[in-house]
């Protein structure tokens, strides 16, 4: 189990443009807005990563069996595309955050620089996840083993997001000072739960995208592929 808050988190401009405008122009007054609210991005943020690797006991049909070192087994429904986990022997259970002040800051700016720091803050949290995949590509050179993609419940299509009960509940999350609602919704706002499968069974040696079997893929201007 570990808790990192020492991640550099890095944004360019043209990398928010890039996103938000997914190869079209970016007019000039956007990239200078773009710019204005990157000046204030590094000081919201608190970036933090709690993560902790558990035994994949068990996948078979729509489920999987993970283990905590010295904890009980804990079922997962991942649904239709639990071969995803088909591969791993172990796997990282991370949450991910960037804490609340951005949330904060864009919920006081006016309606553009809101909107920028909404965009530039969701950019920044996949940097955070970035940094805990990182972690277990990691651990998976070191064992010559191979990486599967990131996963997510309420993400991957079929796996319900009750499942971040089950995840939330194998992490420290108050030490890492995130919270878990009864309703499934992680506070600060812009955190995330996921899983990374590490093991023989894989041939990649870099942490993939699930995007192509997310059920937000159609509404996400983030996602990959
Ligand atoms: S489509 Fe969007 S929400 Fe879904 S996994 Fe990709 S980046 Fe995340």
């Amino acid at each position: 189990m570990a808790i990192r808050r020492d991640m550099a988190v890095t944004i360019e401009a043209a990398e928010v443009t890039a996103a938000l405008y997914r190869g079209r122009p970016c007019p000039p007054w956007l990239v200078r807005a773009v710019e204005t609210a990157l000046e204030r991005v590094p000081a919201l943020l608190d970036p933090v990563i709690v993560h902790r690797w558990v035994a994949v006991t068990a996948v078979s049909g729509e489920g999987a069996e993970v283990r905590a070192e010295g904890g009980r087994r804990r079922s997962l429904r991942i649904g239709p595309h639990a071969r995803l986990l088909a591969g791993a022997r172990r796997a990282l259970v991370a949450a991910v955050s960037i804490g609340p002040r951005l949330d904060r800051e864009a919920g006081r700016a006016d309606r553009l620089e809101g909107y920028l720091l909404d965009c530039i803050g969701v950019m920044a949290l996949g940097k955070v996840a970035d940094a805990a995949a990182a972690v277990a590509e990691t651990e998976a050179r070191q064992r010559r083993w191979g990486v599967g993609p990131r996963i997510s419940p309420g993400s991957l299509a079929g796996w319900p997001v009750e499942d971040v009960h089950v995840l939330c509940g194998l992490l420290p999350l108050a030490e890492a000072g995130l919270e878990l609602s009864p309703r499934g919704v992680m506070h600060p706002l812009k955190s995330a739960v996921g899983l990374i499968g590490i093991g023989p069974g894989y041939g990649g040696s870099t942490v993939g995208s699930a995007c192509h079997l997310c059920r937000h893929r159609e509404d996400c201007w983030r996602r990959r592929q």
